[in-house]
């Protein structure tokens, strides 16, 4: 499985030219998808299926927030510098600052292609500030995918989870481990644990995404938009579940 990012022109993350002609007729349009879930649950894997497979913008809130703190201490501005404290402890980053964030990537919201938002939002008043935009925008969302797993196997996940530093696919040290240790077995990029994966930030993401995230649940299926799916499997298996919740939605 590949999942090397691509940047856009309008400076998001996209996917590789997209082949819908495989795809039931239903899904050959653009669609502006949110994916839900605990960390762990295979959000970012997803993301990067759909935006491969069919072409829509994949906004990671958490990977332009890594993108930010690899730069040099000079070129981050002071919210910028303080919203890696906050990842570093796994706390939620303060809405004002993830908001300025994807504010930047307003181009690829409104791409005709469409866009799935991984990561955000997070917190009602993110969702309220989504809401808002797209309103202002006229793009109603396609749907809201609620990727569900039990609290065990996240934990089990998260804590041996080792990600390609070029490429960015995942594997497990003991699920789905490489070939050969640190090294990664689509690209021969290096491979690390990523600083919130130890297990007292898991501990903190997971009590902030079940205070802060889970109460989005109600607020999407409020809107008729919530698609749940088992996110329990393969990556293939929870891409076709996926599709086939999407297409049921059609
Ligand atoms: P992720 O890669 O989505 O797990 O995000 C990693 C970290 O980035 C989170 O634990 C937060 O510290 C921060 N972050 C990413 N997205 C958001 C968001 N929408 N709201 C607040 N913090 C966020």
């Amino acid at each position: 499985m590949s999942t090397q990012n691509k940047t856009n022109d309008a400076g998001g993350l996209a996917g590789a030219p997209a082949d819908n002609s495989t795809l039931p007729k239903e899904l050959r349009r653009a669609w502006r998808l949110v994916l839900l879930g605990a960390p762990g649950v295979g959000k970012g894997t997803q993301g990067e299926l759909l935006s491969h497979r069919h072409g829509m913008c994949h906004i990671s809130t958490g990977d332009l927030f890594r993108a930010a703190g690899s730069r040099a201490a000079g070129e981050k501005t002071p919210a910028m510098a303080e919203a890696m404290n906050y990842m570093h402890r796994g706390e939620l980053v303060p809405d004002a600052t993830v908001w300025a964030l994807v504010r930047e990537q307003s181009n690829s919201i409104r791409s005709r292609d469409g866009f799935l938002l991984d990561g955000f939002p997070r917190t009602l008043a993110q969702a309220e500030l989504l809401k808002g935009f797209m309103e202002d925008e006229k793009l109603p969302l396609s749907a809201v995918v609620d990727y569900e797993m039990p609290h065990s196997e996240i934990i089990y996940r998260l804590s041996g989870r080792r990600i390609c530093a070029k490429c960015k696919a995942v594997f497990h040290v003991t699920w789905r481990p490489s070939k050969v240790e640190g090294v990664c077995d689509e690209c021969g990029g290096r491979l690390y644990r990523r600083d919130d994966d130890n297990p007292e930030s898991i501990a903190i993401r997971l009590e902030a995404y079940q205070r802060s995230t889970s109460p989005l649940i109600e607020f999407y299926k409020k809107q008729g938009v919530l698609t749940p799916v088992d996110a329990v499997g393969s990556a293939e298996e929870v891409y076709a579940r996926t599709i086939a919740a999407l297409q049921a939605r059609a």
